[in-house]
């Protein structure tokens, strides 16, 4: 099949087989990539018309208890200085994200101990008492089954979750014997049970990683079905054991772009952001990852004086149009590609089975 019959077949029926996946993503003719990108630019715009979804990002903590081998705030990191805001340092970022305009509020953080899940729980509740208007979103890691239950309670309704790879042998090769792939996905399940609008999603080009990973990765993120769908390109961090990693042939924004894409037209109502990390590699990378079919941007709304600790890979992209300080900046990007800042809520809707989510 060629790959403009690829792209029209996943347009229509959302699926391929993993050779058809793996066709698109080698695909090198500019042409049919460009037809690709274009397919679900339009997927998206016929959804979302032009507006792209803004979401205030507060880094509540770099207390990681797990030691991720390519993660900058990994506990075993002892070059930076760690840091937990307090309930009412995140309600004030709320606070001045909701006189900027955000209705989502992203809260992520290291893995915290179980002890912290009274206070995220707190936390929750009083971000729901004093913003009732907005979504919470939470990016925490892996918790008890427990404590997901209740956080969702306290008012979050949104929890994003990378699964990194589907594959065991390339999971065990990017964390440490103690954290397992198999809990992962089981709190992705648990997630989905509980109700919350869940995402999932990879680093592409994180070491070690093969066509035929991130082949599998698209059909375990087409089985699960999740509502938001994170992809950004792996970044060393110079105190990690990848710190000196150049993926070479460098393709991480290609297949990032690509990978957008291919989601966009299987999930035509799934939330996409352009991420931080895509907009890090490429000057014009959130620009590109919307041109894509992306349809959210992430703001980073956390204090500026804990940014530089959360460093989870080198030269983060956390000023200008990344950051809330900086909507001004990215409405003018926007404009410039014929898009718009879409300053609703933004919760998973479907359209498919004309029920809707919120
Ligand atoms: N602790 C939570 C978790 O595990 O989901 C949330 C924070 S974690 C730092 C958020 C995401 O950052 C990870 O899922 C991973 O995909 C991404 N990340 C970490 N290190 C990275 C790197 N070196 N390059 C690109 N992305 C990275």
């Amino acid at each position: 099949m060629t790959a403009g019959l690829l792209v029209e077949t996943l347009k229509t029926e959302k699926r391929l087989d993993p050779d058809g996946y793996r066709s698109l993503l080698e695909c090198r003719d500019p042409e049919s990539v460009a037809y690709l990108h274009g397919t679900a630019r339009e997927a998206a715009a016929r959804r979302f018309g032009h507006g792209i979804y803004i979401r205030g990002l507060i880094e509540i903590s770099n207390i990681c208890r797990n030691d991720c081998l390519y993660c900058g705030i990994r506990k075993g990191n002892g070059n930076i200085r760690r840091y937990l805001m307090t309930p009412e340092e995140i309600l004030g970022r709320c606070s001045a994200g909701y006189r900027a305009g955000f209705r989502t509020f992203v809260l992520q953080g290291g893995e915290l101990p179980d002890e912290a899940d009274s206070l995220i729980e707190e936390v929750c509740r009083l971000i729901r008492l004093g913003f009732p208007d907005c979504a919470i979103t939470l990016s925490l890691g892996e918790r008890k089954e427990e404590a997901y239950r209740h956080f969702f309670k306290a008012g979050a309704t949104r929890y994003l979750l990378r699964h990194e790879t589907h594959d065991p042998d390339h999971y065990s090769r990017l964390h440490p014997p103690e954290m397992s792939l198999r809990n992962r996905l089981r709190c992705l399940g648990v997630l989905k049970d509980i109700g919350y609008q869940t995402g999932t999603g990879i680093m592409v080009g994180s070491p070690y990683q093969t066509m035929a990973n991130i082949t599998d990765d698209i059909l375990y993120i087409s089985s699960l079905k999740p509502e938001m769908i994170g992809l950004g390109p792996f970044i060393p961090h110079k105190d990690t054991t990848f710190a000196g990693f150049s993926p070479l042939p460098d393709r991480r924004l290609e297949l990032t772009l690509k990978l957008i894409s291919i989601f966009r037209l299987i999930f035509p109502d799934a939330l996409i952001p352009a991420t931080t990390a895509l907009a890090t590699i490429a000057e014009d990378g959130c620009e590109q990852g919307i041109l894509s079919g992306a349809n959210v941007v992430m703001p980073n709304l956390s204090p500026p004086e804990v940014r530089d600790s959360y460093s989870l890979y080198d030269n983060k992209a956390c000023s200008g149009s990344e950051s809330a300080e900086g909507l001004g900046e990215l409405e003018a990007r926007l404009e410039r590609i014929g898009y718009h800042i879409d300053f609703s809520r933004g919760d998973y809707q479907s359209t498919s089975s004309g029920s809707v989510q919120s």
